[in-house]
């Protein structure tokens, strides 16, 4: 996942470290799995695989397979149908616990139809309400269910919301655990599951899944309706499971690589993405053959919450990572690398978020860099330095345990709340700087052994370390002292080793900025300046450098009218920090265009501290985006500006 801005979120959690003990294996593992080509792994039973945000029994029964049949219902924005679970189970097992969210259950049945008794327990407002099946000698349940029209992990959009404009819109976003709120299923990242899927839509819709579909224009089914059949025979966490409805179009960019898009926005895209086959290639050579089949992006409307999400062969990316010159992809690089890190080798808890985001953030830079070459991915890494420091201060230091790598996050605390942008740049950081002293090919070596070594398995940082001392540091255990994996992984802050990747060219922007702060003298700024170094420019430029100087900055690059929006949002940061008046109708459009958590909360957030202008122009807008945002960024706003709901908030 592209990932958000964390201030509004922090939490200070009591953290503990958890030993470091060999692996043990579960039972009810034996289980001939539903798929053919991948077994379905162990689960994890180690302390720190322990996962405190699901029901789950997994050391009496597991599921193995989901296969769902849902009918979409976009009047009333519901899904209903039919799980049926596949499980493993010890011999005296009595039950098996599932994770719901505001399902409503109306039949259990084991294989043959004959009813089973469960029960719905409480419902939490974080985890949902444990379903629990009295199996008897029942391994494979069948539940009939549907979900509320709020269902946390599904966005139901109005055809106004759309680029078209004449059909509606669903999408689902599951990590961390909001699948259970669309999928009666064990919704732990330790629990792998293949899965399949039958998915009946209205004529003239399209469907597509994190799956292999069956053929593209589905098969007829009763009223008018078409049925699309989706397969996936490797074993995933359940957060991986995704769907999108709409009126799509799929355009190829390789044989196995392409884009899914709204009509008017697949040309785009496909140009946008073309280098895709080159970045595939890139991470082959890098981490060893890609297991999925095909890679396609499907671009979502504005609303999409993140700046992508590595859904299993089908990355969900933001329109927003479209800038018309190729400039913002390596988003793409960071949702590819995800193919290795996190959808083969995942966190087996939250806790450890890290393993999935700091191995992708180290791997999309050596993508990038193969692709485009050393300088520019200088320039990502010494923002990425830059963005790292100023998340450490936003966490309140490099004493706060929010900086630790692996985060002990607490049953009463939704794990969106204890991810962080830690896990990506401080994680990214400690492999380089492993790379560093033990040398890159030998840790590229490693790297690659590692995802083999652990491909469709859950992962915890004690198990990371064990790894990395049986191999990477066998022989020369003292590399691995030096270094300070404990200290790394388990303390706050970041460690003097830490490597600081300078971008040359950066020297040149550093210095006209400071100049350009000085003299307000807007001939002296290089005009020529890449979307890199336009960022760096403007984080440079002093919080108060003045509304005269962002007037002769507007007039000569008009980035208040941009459409890229990573520029936008670092010129919008500055101009509303400088209160600059003229920035008030671009934040406006931007605001209310777009709702990636990334570039929205932030802005709220500094709306909102700009005394006298700011909290009534961040509330004005808000109003007026509110109905168009995803329910989590809904969540995040409303607690930036204090949204207590009025007459103009309707929700969608
Ligand atoms: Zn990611």
């Amino acid at each position: 996942m592209r990932f958000r801005f964390l201030a509004a979120f922090a939490f200070a959690a009591a953290m503990t470290l958890t030993g470091c003990k060999p692996a043990e294996k579960a039972p009810g593992n034996a289980a001939t799995p539903v798929a053919d080509t991948q077994p379905i792994p162990p689960i994890l039973l180690t302390p720190e695989a322990q996962d405190v945000h699901s029901y789950a029994n997994p050391r009496e029964a597991r599921v193995t397979h989901v296969s769902l049949d849902l009918q979409a219902n976009f009047v009333d924005h519901v899904l209903a149908g039919t799980a049926t679970l596949d499980v493993a189970a010890e011999p005296n097992a009595q039950k098996i616990v599932l994770d719901t969210d505001h399902l409503t259950i109306s039949k259990v049945t084991d294989g043959a139809g004959h009813a089973l008794h469960y029960q719905l327990g409480q419902s939490d407002p974080i985890h949902g309400a444990p379903l629990t099946v009295q199996l008897g000698q029942a391994r494979t349940i069948a539940i009939d269910y549907q979900t509320a029209p709020d269902a946390k992990a599904l966005q139901w959009l109005a055809p106004e919301q759309t680029l078209g404009k004449k059909y509606p819109f669903l999408f689902s976003q599951g990590e961390p655990i909001l699948n259970r709120s669309w999928i009666p299923t064990q919704d732990s990242p330790g629990i792998r599951q293949t899965w399949d899927a039958k998915i009946t839509v209205p004529e003239g819709m399209n469907v597509v899944m994190s799956a292999a579909r069956d053929s593209a224009l589905g098969a007829l089914a009763a009223g008018d309706r078409r049925t699309f059949s989706f397969k996936m025979d490797k074993p995933v966490p359940p957060y991986l499971i995704a769907l999108a409805i709409g009126d799509l179009r799929y355009k190829a960019i390789s044989d196995n690589t392409g884009v899914w898009a709204e009509p008017a926005m697949v040309d785009k895209a496909a140009d946008e993405f073309a280098d895709l086959p080159r970045f595939l290639d890139a991470a082959e050579n890098l981490y060893g053959p890609y297991r999925w089949g095909r890679y396609d992006l499907l671009i979502l409307p504005p609303s999409f919450p993140y700046g992508g999400m590595e859904n299993p062969m089908l990355t969900f990316v933001t329109p927003t990572a479209i800038a018309g010159d190729r400039s913002l992809v390596s988003l793409a690089a960071h949702e590819l690398a995800h193919s290795w890190s996190g959808n083969l080798v995942t966190n087996a808890t939250w806790n450890d978020f890290w393993l999935n985001e700091g191995f992708t953030t180290y791997a999309e830079g050596r993508i990038m860099e193969q692709v485009y070459g050393a300088d520019r991915e200088a320039m990502e890494q010494d923002l990425m330095w830059s963005d790292l420091q100023d998340t450490i201060k936003q966490l309140g230091g490099p004493k706060s345990p929010m900086t630790k790598l692996h985060v002990d996050i607490p049953a009463s605390q939704n794990p969106d709340d204890g991810m962080t942008q830690i896990a990506y740049d401080k994680g990214a950081e400690f492999l380089m700087t492993i790379e560093k002293a033990v040398g890159r090919d030998k840790f590229d070596a490693w790297l690659k052994g590692y995802f083999d070594r652990h491909a469709f398995s859950p992962q915890t940082s004690a198990g990371l370390i064990e790894d990395m001392r049986a191999t990477l540091f066998k022989d020369d255990p003292r590399m691995a002292k030096r270094i300070g994996l404990e200290q790394w992984i388990y303390q706050p802050g970041v460690p003097a080793n830490a490597i600081h990747v300078k971008s040359e060219a950066f020297e040149e922007i550093d210095a006209a900025a400071k100049a350009f702060a000085k003299k307000g003298d807007v001939t002296a700024v290089p005009t020529d300046m890449v979307t890199q170094e336009t960022i760096r420019f403007l984080n440079d430029l002093p919080r108060n450098i003045g509304t005269d100087k962002l007037a002769a900055l507007d007039n000569q690059f008009h980035w208040n009218q941009t459409g890229n929006s990573e520029i936008r949002f670092a010129w919008l940061d500055l101009a509303l920090a400088n209160k600059y008046p003229p920035a008030s109708k671009s934040a406006e459009q931007f605001l209310t265009s777009q709702g990636r958590l990334k570039f929205v909360e932030p802005l709220y957030t500094l709306l909102m501290q700009q005394a006298d202008w700011g909290p009534a122009l961040a509330k004005q807008i808000y109003a007026e985006a509110r109905p168009t945002y995803h329910p989590v960024t809904q969540a995040g706003v409303d607690k930036i500006v204090g949204w207590t709901g009025t007459p103009t908030a309707a929700t969608n």
